[in-house]
């Protein structure tokens, strides 16, 4: 049987799919092994929760809280009860991020999110999901103080060499659809190796303007095919066994 993709990243919640959600998820479900739903708020950690239910065993909710989600900041209790409760794959997507973020009264208070997320993530012995926006350096130095099983750079725009000081056999490497378009991620994934690489859209976004979706990664996967000179077939492969490890998803 020819491997699937998994789309590593997907917001399939968000408003530009009320209109066609069920047609985006049944031509995911042709082409894909799973999608991973995260989710960035108290309310779009339900939807992610929701549409896991709907579409069981083919959406994988993460639970965060978002850092350019401000109004998240004051919520940090009722999303660490639900994240509690709802027992999700990863926590994510949390994170720090200096580009939409900033004063410096804000970064401190993203900040203290953050580490009350890493500490869950901690307590609780589950992989993180990090969104990191010219904060890189800042926040793999903040996940180091705590034991995180699995840390999953989700859409990383940082220098390829931190890029390549992170990465591990527990540190994976988000590549999104930027990799059609971007030469910075080009040189990204130029330097890392494919057992370091995780496939996703970030759909809606990240398609050009376009409206993105999760069946998206196909294109992705062909693009670094041909930078890395090998099949497409050994790329999806490869990203789908490392999604797999990195939400340590063999059991489900
Ligand atoms: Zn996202």
């Amino acid at each position: 049987m020819k491997p699937k993709p998994i789309d590593a990243h997907s917001h399939l919640y968000f408003e530009e799919f009320e209109d066609d959600r069920q047609e985006v998820i049944e031509s995911a479900r042709e082409d894909l092994q799973k999608v991973v739903v995260p989710g960035v708020d108290y309310k779009s950690n339900r939807k992610a929760v929701d549409l896991s239910n709907d579409y069981s065993e083919f959406i994988v909710p993460n639970l965060g809280l978002h850092p350019t989600y401000k109004e998240a900041f004051d919520n940090v209790e009722s999303i660490k009860s639900q994240i509690r409760e709802a027992n999700p794959a990863a926590i994510g997507e949390i994170g720090l991020d200096h580009h939409h973020v900033t004063r410096e009264d804000e970064r401190t208070r993203q900040r203290k999110a953050f580490k009350k997320m890493l500490e869950l993530a901690e307590q609780l012995n589950k992989p993180v999901v990090v969104h990191s926006r010219e904060a890189e350096k800042q926040a793999y130095e903040l996940i180091q103080q705590y034991n995180i099983p699995k840390v999953f750079m989700h859409c990383f725009n940082g220098k390829p060499e931190l890029a390549e000081e992170i990465i591990g056999s527990d540190t994976k490497i988000g590549v999104t659809t930027q990799i059609l378009y971007s030469t910075r991620v080009q040189n990204i994934v130029g330097k890392l190796d494919i057992e370091d690489i995780v496939l996703e859209t970030d759909s809606p976004f990240l398609y050009q303007g376009e409206r993105n979706q999760p069946s998206n990664v196909l294109e992705s996967a062909k693009k670094i095919a041909d930078i890395k000179e090998i099949s497409t077939e050994e790329v999806v492969s490869e990203t789908t066994q490392n999604s797999m490890q990195v939400f340590d998803l063999e059991d489900m």
